[in-house]
């Protein structure tokens, strides 16, 4: 067989990509740098909320991991990571905890609905009977802040468009009742819609959301046992942790907010804690909080937690591991990296294993 040059040269790039896209794929399926994300990015020449460097598509380097141990009948799915802060390749707050292939979801972020749809996608089959959509129920509120609210309406609702029946569940501190009352007033003409043209019953457009007075047992069933802890979080006179227990595993949710005795018994000897961070050495660049370094770090570590604090929940606490979620981290824009904050706690002398999460994520 005779062959051209230009047919080697053609079958050695063949062979090369071949062994390029199988070192991409295996394992970890780590996206590589020419990801779609990035091929149009361009550095922003100004800084907005829109722009910040938090929000750039050169922070995400990793598709989601399954990190639950094998043949666990619980695991916590990590829906969104994400702050106020309009980045768009983190939703706002919401995790789900999966206990016997049912779901507890914890906070209603911005992009709720569509997260849920994010994490089927990457983690397949064991995420499609979990997230049936008669099974969207129940959700646990940390705080009133809009941002691990603001999925509320679209929880109870986007679920009744596609014909699920079944009411949803809430709890949260006090005030969530008439937070969940205003919401469905705001969506009558909405749900009245669906039901004259489709002939569909009420079912599934509603909610009873009960207000979390005091700490301790607020909800168990066969598979999960939820207990709420105070916490402190800016001004909120109400901010909750729950501690979810399942039949073979303890997960905690610290919401928002600063070390608290609650927050420490939430934690104690779980499995996992799911945590926001805030970092201390990048103050000076934060775009919050005050004029000066001392104001932002009064103001700052008012509402989040800084390593050192994390640091002492995780020792008092004796939890076995820490996930980051609704992390914080402020620098100059080309010093920005989106495992900083992790790096920043590690070197404060965090003991045991600390997570930097994204969406999708499942723990
Ligand atoms: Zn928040
Ligand atoms: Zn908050």
């Amino acid at each position: 067989m005779t062959r051209q040059p230009g047919q080697f040269a053609f079958t050695v790039i063949l062979v090369l990509t071949g062994l390029l896209a199988s070192t991409a794929w295996s394992g970890t399926a780590v996206i590589q740098p020419d990801d779609y994300a990035k091929a149009n990015f361009e550095t922003p020449k100004s800084i907005t909320p829109y722009t910040l460097p938090e929000n750039w598509p050169t922070q995400f380097d990793r598709a989601p991991v399954d990190l639950a141990p094998k043949n666990a009948d619980s695991f916590v799915v990590v829906l969104g990571t994400g702050n106020p802060i309009p980045n768009p390749y983190r939703n706002g707050p919401a995790l789900a905890v999966v206990a016997n292939d049912y779901p507890y979801f914890i906070d209603a972020g911005e992009g709720i609905w569509r997260s849920i749809a994010e994490a089927v996608l990457w983690q397949g089959d064991k995420l499609q009977d979990a997230f049936a959509i008669n099974k969207l129920k129940y959700l646990f509120i940390t705080h009133l802040h809009e941002d691990h609210t603001i999925g509320i309406p679209s929880f109870i609702l986007n679920p009744y468009k596609f014909h699920a029946t079944t009411d949803k569940v809430i709890f949260g501190p006090p005030g969530t009742r008439q937070m969940v009352e205003h919401i469905l007033a705001a969506w009558t003409q909405d749900v009245h819609e669906m039901m004259t043209s489709h002939k569909w019953t009420a079912a599934g457009s509603g909610a009873t959301a009960t207000d979390v007075v005091d700490q301790g047992l607020i909800f168990s069933d066969e598979n999960v046992k939820v207990e709420a802890f105070k916490t402190k979080h800016g001004s909120f006179e109400h901010s909750l942790a729950f501690r979810v227990t399942t039949p073979d595993r303890v997960f905690a949710f610290g919401g928002d907010g600063i070390y608290s005795k609650g927050l420490v018994e939430a934690a104690r000897d779980a499995d996992i804690l799911f945590m926001e961070a805030v970092t201390e050495e990048g103050i000076p660049y934060a775009p919050w909080g005050g004029d000066t370094v001392e104001q932002k770090k009064q103001t700052i570590f008012s509402y989040h937690i800084p390593p050192r604090e994390l640091i002492r929940v995780k020792r008092e606490s004796k939890v076995k591991s820490i996930v980051l979620i609704h992390e914080q981290y402020y620098s100059k824009p080309e010093d920005y990296r989106r495992e900083a904050l992790l790096d920043e706690i590690n070197r404060a002398g965090m003991e045991g294993p600390i997570y930097s999460s994204i969406d999708g994520d499942i723990y």
